[in-house]
């Protein structure tokens, strides 16, 4: 869950992705691999498997895990020095997938509350996403 969900806020190509976990896993299979990349973890697939992204902020992955407590990131710091990249990359998902997502009764929620944010509050949260994507290395 963690480095789909990584890779789908990151936005990298599907079959990127694919390759990365056929790579890594020695007991991964190409039939059951891709199924459950391309369908459960990346929504790829045109929304057969899955009816919705699986993607979250830190607050999940902090709720579901330790891995926050011992981070050099902060989970709940959402822009600037030291912020969790899960947080701006989360909300720069849904923003530029709008057209796609906004009409899905399962996000609109999301899009209910980006749209409550402040001009100021979103276009910081859009920056550090373009900082952190432009650094992908150095995470
Ligand atoms: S604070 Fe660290 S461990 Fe927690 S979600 Fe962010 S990157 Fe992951």
């Amino acid at each position: 869950m963690v480095t789909g969900n990584f890779a789908l806020l990151a936005m990298i190509n599907p079959a990127e992705v694919d390759l990365w976990y056929l790579g890594i896993y020695i007991d991964a299979i190409e039939w059951v691999e891709i199924t459950n990349t391309r369908g459960m973890s990346q929504f790829a697939d045109g929304g057969i498997v899955g009816t919705k992204p699986y993607v979250s902020s830190a607050n999940y992955l902090k709720k579901m895990s330790n891995y926050c407590d011992s981070c050099h990131y902060d989970h709940k710091k959402k822009t600037g020095k030291g912020s969790c990249p899960f947080n701006s990359l989360y909300w720069n998902f849904y923003d530029q997938h709008r057209k796609t997502l906004e009409k899905n009764p399962r996000i609109s929620m999301m899009y209910r509350t980006w749209d409550k944010m402040a001009p100021e509050t979103k276009e910081n949260l859009l920056k550090q996403a373009e900082y952190y994507l432009g650094r992908m290395e150095e995470l």
